[in-house]
């Protein structure tokens, strides 16, 4: 698998307009775009548009058919979304273990994952056409989703498992990272500014440089921080020779 082109993700006999636009939002902000619709009630819909919110283009480009199997040509695997447990044998997954199958596909795979109705979900017949399921463990007294969110989850996990952004520091920082040279660096720096300034006694030094040491081994400086750190020790070192 390579590109969130290769999921289509197919909406079956959906009664409320909304739950489309905001399954297309669902959609669009995870990176996927592939709408499939399948006998919506109604559609197209200035209430699925509004609960679109700037998805739109997805909800514009949505293929409707008129039955699963039609929704489902050209597609390799097909996965349908359940929030039930007991249907005929089939085997079943989490989210997680159904994007981790994902990562093993051929590269030009299509996938469908395939969502049930609000009140009724995907009949047997339909259920009979995908090779697997997958259910979102929820709790086990009130599983069952709002549709839109069920759509959610799982794009959720397949834009996590497609193109992972992970997060280094903090938004909208870049923290650019220093050695263990730089540190060393430091540490000497510290060891003579200390004994200038007259805190640190080299007759009886204790253990004050190891404390220093660990304390600026646990901080993660950046090279901002380790310049300001330098800053600071130059201008104590100025002001003690005045
Ligand atoms: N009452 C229906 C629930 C439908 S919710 C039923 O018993 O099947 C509408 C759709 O959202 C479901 O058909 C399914 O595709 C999806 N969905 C909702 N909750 C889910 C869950 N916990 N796991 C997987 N899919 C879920």
């Amino acid at each position: 698998m390579k590109s969130l082109e290769q999921i289509r993700f197919i909406l079956v006999g959906t009664t409320h307009p909304g739950n489309i636009g905001a399954a297309a939002r669902a959609m669009k902000t995870m990176g996927i775009t592939q709408l499939h619709l399948v006998e919506p009630k109604i559609y197209p819909s200035a209430e699925a548009t509004a609960r679109a919110s700037g998805a739109d283009d997805v909800l514009h480009n949505a293929v409707v058919h008129n039955s699963l199997a039609e929704a489902l040509a050209g597609c390799h695997y097909s996965f349908a979304m359940s929030a039930r447990l007991r249907h005929l044998p089939m085997p079943i997954m989490n989210p997680r273990e159904a994007v981790t199958k994902f990562e093993g596909f051929a590269e030009d795979t299509q996938i469908a994952i395939v969502f049930g109705r609000e009140h009724s979900g995907l009949s047997n017949e339909e259920l009979d056409q995908c090779q697997y399921l997958i259910n979102i463990p929820a709790n086990p007294d009130y599983s069952s989703l709002n549709l839109a969110a069920a759509v959610q989850v799982i794009a959720y996990e397949i834009k996590m498992s497609f193109q992972p952004t992970i997060h280094v520091g903090r938004v909208g920082e870049t923290r650019e990272t220093i050695t263990n040279d730089d540190l060393s660096h430091l540490y000497e720096h510290f060891e003579q500014s200390l004994k200038e300034i007259g805190f640190l006694d080299p007759a009886n030094p204790k253990n004050l440089m190891r404390r220093i040491r660990r304390l600026f081994n646990r901080a993660d400086l950046d090279r901002n921080e380790l310049q300001i750190m330098h800053g600071i020790l130059r201008a104590a070192e100025t002001k003690a020779r005045k």
